[in-house]
């Protein structure tokens, strides 16, 4: 995709500041960034806190003060004992009036249950995101269930001692969400939501997750992005077993070129992963190119050999996988096939032989 003007580097205006855990950094009037950490290679996630001013339960006619939460952290002793220093650090003795979830992956949602319970607090985010976690966090078809296991072999991955590995992470899941808040207020998108002095509007975004909500503040030009959008990173874009038609970085796509048209580039993003950044256009259009030119080189492939997700995986990631890695990685090859097959650009085959779905460039002669 090629941009009217050429590429502006991403832009970081706390350069190298990073909030201490149980600390939080202010990064505009009443937005508070919160990072605590991830037992993963990927070793921490932001949260956010922004003041807030809610109608009380209790009165009617009196307002609250109060915080409202942006995405909670997973559920580990460390992380709990980090919102216990934020309680002191930084709520200024208010108390939080709501939790809301960007989408329903355990570093978000993990300790979502605990504090909504913790200050009689309501959970807002999609339905979507919500039953998801409620699902996966029900433990029956998660990562290691049989039903994965038997569409990783149907795309190619089907040695049994590297399933035997993936089963071990079946409950990966609940182990990290145990719980989820039994009720929730539905996000919407494109609704306005009022938090403390500011108008936010929800928007949905597709690919990373179920129903990803996003929100935005115009006239502050303040974008809370979730995973949708990342400086450093590209998001997880997966086909899950319990969708496995699904064309997922399409979806993906699409909702970035929305987001283009909605933000403007100069607007401060507040990522899960990373710090905040302006270039939000810049950003969109390499992450564009980047599922572009991954899609060509598959191709390309596909056009000297039909490929299995698992043939895949060298052409898309040049570092070496771990197990662990490996069943997110297996999902994104699923992911880059469908949308060239989605795009009538491969055709896609059970092979009789050994019952696994081989993809070959359209085109390739026939003979
Ligand atoms: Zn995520």
């Amino acid at each position: 995709m090629s941009s009217p003007n050429p590429a502006q580097p991403l832009t970081y205006h706390l350069g190298h500041q990073l909030p201490e855990t149980g600390r939080a950094i202010e990064v505009a009037p009443g937005v508070y960034w919160l990072r605590m950490g991830l037992p993963f290679a990927l070793n921490h996630i932001n949260l956010w806190l922004l003041r807030d001013l809610l109608p009380d339960p209790h009165d009617a006619g009196r307002l609250r003060e109060g915080w409202t939460v942006v995405d909670c952290g997973i559920d580990n002793p460390a992380t709990r004992t980090a919102w216990e220093e934020v309680e002191t650090s930084t709520l200024q003795g208010l108390p939080i009036l709501r939790v809301i979830v960007t989408h329903m992956h355990p570093d978000h949602m993990g300790l979502a249950h605990w504090l909504c319970e913790r200050w009689r607090a309501p959970l807002w985010m999609g339905l979507a995101e919500y039953q998801a976690a409620r699902i996966a966090c029900a433990n029956t078809s998660g990562l290691g269930s049989a039903a994965a296991l038997r569409f990783f072999a149907q795309h190619g991955w089907n040695r049994e001692e590297d399933l035997a590995v993936v089963k071990q992470h079946m409950n990966h899941y609940a182990e990290m969400v145990p719980a989820v808040p039994n009720h929730l207020v539905r996000l919407r998108d494109g609704m306005p939501l009022r938090i403390g002095q500011r108008q936010w509007r929800c928007m949905s975004g597709l690919g990373h997750s179920p129903e990803h909500m996003a929100l935005w503040c115009e006239a502050d030009a303040l974008f809370i992005s979730g995973d949708m959008l990342l400086p450093s990173i590209s998001s997880n874009i997966s086909v899950y077993h319990h969708e496995p038609e699904s064309d997922p970085i399409t979806w993906f796509i699409e909702s970035l070129a929305h987001m283009r048209a909605m933000l403007p580039d100069a607007c401060l993003v507040l990522p899960s992963h990373g710090s905040p950044f302006r270039g939000a256009h810049t950003r969109i259009d390499q992450l564009q190119a980047h599922h572009a030119e991954r899609l060509s080189e598959l191709k390309q492939a596909c056009t000297q050999k039909a490929c299995s997700a698992h043939d895949a995986l060298p052409i898309l990631f040049k570092r070496s996988l771990n197990q662990q890695q490996m069943a997110f990685a297996m999902g994104e090859a699923i992911a880059h096939l469908h949308a060239l097959w989605h795009a009538g650009q491969v055709q896609r085959q059970l092979d009789p032989s050994d019952g696994v779905y081989r993809f070959r460039s359209l085109t390739v002669e026939s003979h």
